[in-house]
């Protein structure tokens, strides 16, 4: 059985990402999407927003769970018993460090192995950045993430 994970920060999750995951659940027995809380950064949406946003747009995805996590991919891998850690490829510029990434977490959990899903061509522009970026100052991102994650960003953005 291959039991996959899907970690990233998803902040907030994009058509990209929904693209990676419904084509991984075509592929694996189960999936788990965990948004890795990462004290290095500052996001714009907390774990539990994230997690929750995630939760929304995969509902009709089957055999997908969402969760979070903080520390080492690795580790969590191994405390879950996961044998497959997915990742999205866009372009070269994403290659050197997901590959870095990749053979360290190798070392570190060999039980697992990273496979990557190259980006739908229509996605192969898209992050979590620059949609950010977008919204920030008013632009339209309704090609970018689903029209629920859409009104959150915004909401966000009206907050702060
Ligand atoms: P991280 O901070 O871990 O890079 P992200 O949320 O930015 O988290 O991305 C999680 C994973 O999804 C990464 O492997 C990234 O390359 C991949 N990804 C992000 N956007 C896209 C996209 N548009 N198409 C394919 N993969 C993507």
């Amino acid at each position: 059985m291959a039991h996959a994970l899907y970690p990233g920060s998803f902040d907030p999750v994009t058509f990209g990402h929904i693209d990676v995951i419904r084509r991984a659940s075509a592929l694996f027995d189960s999936i788990t999407v965990a948004v890795l809380n990462n004290g290095a950064k500052s996001p714009l949406f907390s774990v539990d927003e994230r997690v929750n946003m995630l939760g929304d747009v995969c509902r009709d995805i089957p055999n997908i769970k969402v969760d979070s996590f903080s520390g080492l991919t690795a580790d969590y891998v191994k405390s879950n018993g996961y044998n497959v850690i997915i990742r999205g490829l866009r372009a070269v510029t994403d290659f050197e460090y997901e590959l870095q990434m990749a053979q360290t977490n190798r070392k570190l959990a060999p039980e697992a192995d990273t496979v990557f899903l190259t980006t739908s061509l229509e996605y192969a522009y898209l992050s979590s950045t620059t949609v950010k970026e977008v919204a920030y100052f008013g632009g339209d991102i309704s090609k970018f993430v689903p029209k629920e994650i859409e009104k959150l960003i915004f909401d966000k953005y009206k907050k702060k």
